[in-house]
């Protein structure tokens, strides 16, 4: 990193900025290698009506099991394969693997639809429209099997590209959703760009609901706005009975968090969608106490 134009001739390094340095070549590698041999897999966690405690949804989240250092969570890796491109490789695998569960669900009854996290770069630099629909009929599910959620990790000055990959993606039916909604560099103006059915509020907003004295104002609003837009709104990282409640009481339409249920490994969370989805969904989501 060069501090350019202030004329002082001082470079400042900053090795997790390089893409040569050898920390970073070593995780790359080890990333690249670790995709290839199947290292990844996916939990899944489920996404929940507010008002009578439907699943709606599940999201697929990745993680790397990795040989040496056992479970490495996404945040760990997700921008590191962002930066160097790598998240492609992933994408591709989560959607055939995440397809491939829902696949199985849709056998067994369980017609949730399957939210992929995607990047940006995703929509900017890849046939994704493609992709996604050669997954689909891989797998011979229809495009409302498929939810993208889409997350803006780095700053984006023309989304034209992603505008148009959504679009397409709309016109065959596969829907969007925008991620970590209220975090990212300029999320109104992407908000107002991007072709997307819903909103994710981010869960540090979330948990401010259960903060002593805390404001929900800023929930409320972004609710509010997203109504007037026409999106649904889903509220991340809900984790209390009190957030519920005012959750519902702001009208926001769905929820998702450790209240509800953590990521599951895929046995499991056939195991909770069956409980759920097959035997009856308000009565044993669990959330009589809470709703
Ligand atoms: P995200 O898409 O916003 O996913 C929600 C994150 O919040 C997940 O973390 C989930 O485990 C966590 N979470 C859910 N409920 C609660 C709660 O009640 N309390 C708390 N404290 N946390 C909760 P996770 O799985 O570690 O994923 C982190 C991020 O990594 C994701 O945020 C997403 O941006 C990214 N990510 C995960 N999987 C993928 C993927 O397959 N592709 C890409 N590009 N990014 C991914
Ligand atoms: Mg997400
Ligand atoms: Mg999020
Ligand atoms: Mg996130």
């Amino acid at each position: 990193y060069v501090a350019k134009g202030e004329g002082t001739g001082i470079e400042l390094y900053d090795a997790a900025r390089d893409p040569n340095s050898p920390a970073r070549l070593g995780t790359v590698s080890a990333l690249r290698e670790g995709i290839e041999q199947g290292q990844l897999e996916l939990h899944y966690q489920p996404k929940v009506s507010l008002r009578d405690g439907t699943v709606v949804g599940v999201e697929a989240l990745v993680r790397w099991q990795h040989p040496e250092r056992g479970i490495v969570p996404p945040d760990e890796f997700i921008p590191l394969a962002e930066r160097t491109g790598l998240v492609h490789q992933i994408t591709a695998h989560v959607l055939r693997e995440g397809l491939g569960q829902a696949r199985l669900w849709w056998d067994l009854g369980l017609q949730v639809p399957i939210a992929v996290n995607v990047s940006m770069r995703d929509l900017h630099e890849t046939d994704l429209a493609g992709l996604v629909v050669a997954e689909l009929d891989r797998h011979g599910l229809p495009p409302d099997a498929i939810v993208l959620e889409v997350t803006e990790s780095v700053l984006v000055l023309d989304a034209g590209r992603a505008v148009a990959t959504l679009r397409e993606l709309r016109e065959l039916g596969v829907s969007a959703s925008l991620d970590d909604f209220g975090t990212g560099y300029s999320s109104l103006l992407l908000l107002e760009q991007l072709p997307v059915d819903e909103v994710k509020i981010d869960r540090s907003f979330v948990r401010r609901l259960d903060e002593e004295g805390g404001d929900p104002a800023m929930v409320r609003s972004i609710v509010d706005f997203a109504h007037g837009l026409g999106l649904s709104v889903v509220a991340e990282g809900l984790e209390t009975s009190h957030a519920w409640r005012l959750l519902r009481e702001f009208g926001c339409d769905v929820a998702q968090g450790y209240r509800i249920s953590r990521p599951m490994p895929s046995d499991q969370a056939t195991q909770w969608l069956v409980e759920r989805v097959v035997r009856g969904p308000a009565e044993r989501a669990g959330l009589r106490a809470v709703g």
